[in-house]
């Protein structure tokens, strides 16, 4: 990476040199001709005194950037919901196919011992039990993404 002459005094300035700085100076007659320039500006601002923030300046500037982080944390979620429901209809045709044919073998294996009729019957309220069931576990997923998304963004900013 080849650094511009204002980041090579920047990074002086501010004490980050390291040796690509150095080598800029060295081919750099702009930044070798400012180094004696900033390095007064360097003392002189090692010198002055630190000023102390107001009093309330800290809640001041959370209470400012508290949409944004609830704007952020907003966004950061849904993405996360997003995720987790596509990873979760990624397997959902596998989960459905493999339903099926334990349905259809459930099914034929009635038919050997009890009526027709019963059979089908019985495998139709197993299969309503497994559509509901994996409906509310589909249903969960965002309800679940969401709580972990919180307590994540609670983990962050803490
Ligand atoms: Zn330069």
């Amino acid at each position: 990476m080849k650094l511009s002459c204002d980041e090579v005094l920047a990074a002086r300035l501010l004490g980050g040199a390291d040796a690509m700085v150095a080598a800029h100076v060295a081919t750099c007659p702009r930044c070798a001709a400012a180094m004696d320039g900033l390095a007064a500006v360097r003392a002189a601002l090692a010198d002055a005194p630190v000023p102390t923030p107001p009093p309330g300046l800290s809640a001041r500037v959370h209470h400012a950037a508290a949409p944004l982080l609830a704007a952020n944390a907003r966004r950061a979620t849904h993405r996360l919901v997003g995720r987790a429901l596509a990873a979760a209809l990624l397997v959902l045709p596998v989960v459905v196919l493999v339903d099926l044919r334990v349905v259809q073998a459930v099914y034929a294996a009635l038919i050997t011992i009890l009526p027709a009729a019963l059979g089908a019957y019985v495998v139709a309220s197993w299969a309503v039990t497994l559509t509901a069931l994996l409906a509310l576990t589909y249903a969960a997923i965002p309800i679940v993404a969401e709580r972990q998304a919180t307590a994540l963004a609670r983990t962050i900013h803490v």
